[in-house]
């Protein structure tokens, strides 16, 4: 029988939860997913300034909104909890104790100043700053003077000199580390905490992880870890360390580029089809030239080894563009609710319409649906319908008015609406038609001036659509006000 694949997402949750939080969480899922392995989620909490619960129900909720569940986990429960790793302290401390007896760990009474001075020293002669093993070999004596003293220890593991440490990586190959200069690490805090790389392995040992699929910050860590792998006799899981996320000028991806965590991207109205289908792209790339694709097309298609190795690049056009495909494609429901939020605060709808005029606002939000990429860009694409307040968008648009035949497209398209019985699509269809036809004109010459008389931009939806939206009222009212800033008298 193969080994079944077990992958586990680990966030700590201490702030926002980023992109690339959920990239590394989404690589994880689709590789469970594809393999039909297993997914976990650990919360690792030790930072005990910085974590908060908020922060956590922000990871779950974030991670539930873009469409990943977790087999194993908070919440969920499974066979080799508890989740949260401040409730597993029993369990390192008997790793701790173990290593203790063994002579592959010591307790260390340096102070943070102690150790400052040892780094200002090492920094000072040109050499890596590191610990240099002061505490080592301590005799019973000198603990017990440090101890009556009231120093509170750290444990140290033993990092072995001259060791050549090699990550062998998924992605990146082999990368090797010199073990000199490590140094003899802490893996638990004076005040009885496990540091990351201590607890990491423990955990994804005894969760019985078989890939380890994290963002490329972290394999600088990843010999450490090798380290305690070793003193603890455990057999190592297989690493993928997965590119950075850099911004379009190729730096670190950061607040100056732009929104970088989940939520502020929910809240300007991005749908979690568009977000993971570009956050997929991050790093990976399908095997055809498909750009646009499902989650599930992605769970059929994703592999590691098309995972690349370079950076990968947040470009925030292409995020719009795949974003705007997706909501071309969401049921007209969907994108109703999607819009509701913007259209509310907008001051276009107050959430409690029924009947006619709650049809009248799903045909008018319908509209927008081929012409946005994100929630947020929906009120401006309808406001034509809500107010009588616009510009021309620019100047070519305002000399459009100024054709000579524009008087008599206006007059004629006129009377012909007021002769209207019923304004519906098809009627106002006809009359257009008629207006072309009885004064032999082209369409364009018909089209283009009501269009820009109607809403100052050359391009929108359908007339015909949009008319009987409108209603006759509000478009005299347009197209008069238009006339006048242009200064035309009809
Ligand atoms: N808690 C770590 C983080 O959020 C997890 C890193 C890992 O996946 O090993 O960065």
């Amino acid at each position: 029988m193969t080994q079944e694949i077990r992958v586990r997402f680990a966030p700590s949750p201490t702030g926002p939860f980023h992109i690339g939080g959920a990239r590394s969480a989404l690589f994880n899922w689709l590789l469970a997913r594809k393999l039909g392995g297993k997914m976990v989620l650990r919360i690792e909490d030790t930072d005990r300034k910085r974590s908060t619960p908020e922060s956590e129900e922000n990871i779950k909720a974030a991670l539930k909104w873009l469409g990943m569940d977790w087999d194993e986990g908070v919440d969920v429960g499974g066979p080799y909890g508890p989740y949260h790793q401040m409730e597993r302290l029993d369990i390192y401390r008997k790793f701790t104790d173990r290593l203790l007896a063994e002579g592959k760990a010591y307790y260390c009474y340096c102070t943070p100043e102690e150790l400052e001075a040892e780094r200002q020293a090492l920094l000072q002669e040109g050499k890596m700053p590191r610990y240099m093993g002061k505490c080592r070999n301590l005799t019973p004596e000198q603990r017990a003077r440090y101890e009556a003293e009231g120093r509170k220890p750290s444990i140290r593991l033993k990092v072995p000199a001259d060791e050549k440490i090699i990550v062998h990586d998924l992605v990146r190959g082999d990368v090797e580390f010199d073990s000199n200069g490590i140094g003899d690490f802490v893996i638990v805090k004076s005040d009885g905490i496990p540091t990351y790389n201590y607890a990491v392995v423990i955990d994804d040992h005894l969760m019985h992880i078989t890939h380890v699929i994290r963002a490329e910050e972290h394999l600088s860590n990843t010999p450490r870890q090798l380290l305690v792998y070793e003193a603890l006799g455990f057999e190592e899981p297989v690493f993928g360390h997965i590119s950075l996320i850099l911004g379009p000028d190729h730096t670190k991806m950061s607040k100056r580029h732009g929104a970088t965590s989940v939520d502020a991207y929910r809240r300007k109205g991005y749908i979690p089809e568009g977000l993971d289908n570009f956050l997929a792209l991050l790093g990976w790339a399908p095997s055809g030239e498909k750009e646009i694709f499902t989650m599930e097309e992605a769970v059929q298609e994703f592999s590691l080894e098309r995972v690349a190795k370079n950076p990968a690049i947040f470009d925030f056009k292409k995020l719009d563009w795949i974003n705007g495909q997706h909501i071309r494609r969401m049921a007209p429901e969907k994108f109703f609710e999607l819009a509701r939020p913007f259209m509310i605060q907008a001051g276009y709808m107050t959430g409690e319409e029924t009947g006619e005029q709650l049809e009248w606002l799903k045909k008018v939000i319908a509209t927008a649906q081929t012409q946005v990429d994100y929630g947020a860009q929906i009120p401006e694409k309808v406001d034509m319908y809500f107010s009588d307040d616009f510009d021309f968008e620019n100047e070519e648009a305002a000399a459009v008015l100024k054709e000579e035949t524009v008087p008599l497209v206006l007059r004629s398209l006129k009377a012909e609406l007021e002769a209207l019985p019923a304004v519906d699509h098809d009627s106002v269809k006809a009359c257009f038609k008629k207006v072309q036809k009885g004064n032999k004109l082209k369409g364009q010459q018909v089209y283009m001036p009501v269009r820009v008389a109607l809403t100052g931009n050359q391009h929108g939806p359908e007339l015909a659509e949009m008319i009987p939206l409108m209603g006759l009222e509000r478009v005299e009212k347009r197209i008069e006000k238009s006339l006048a800033k242009a200064g035309i008298r009809l």
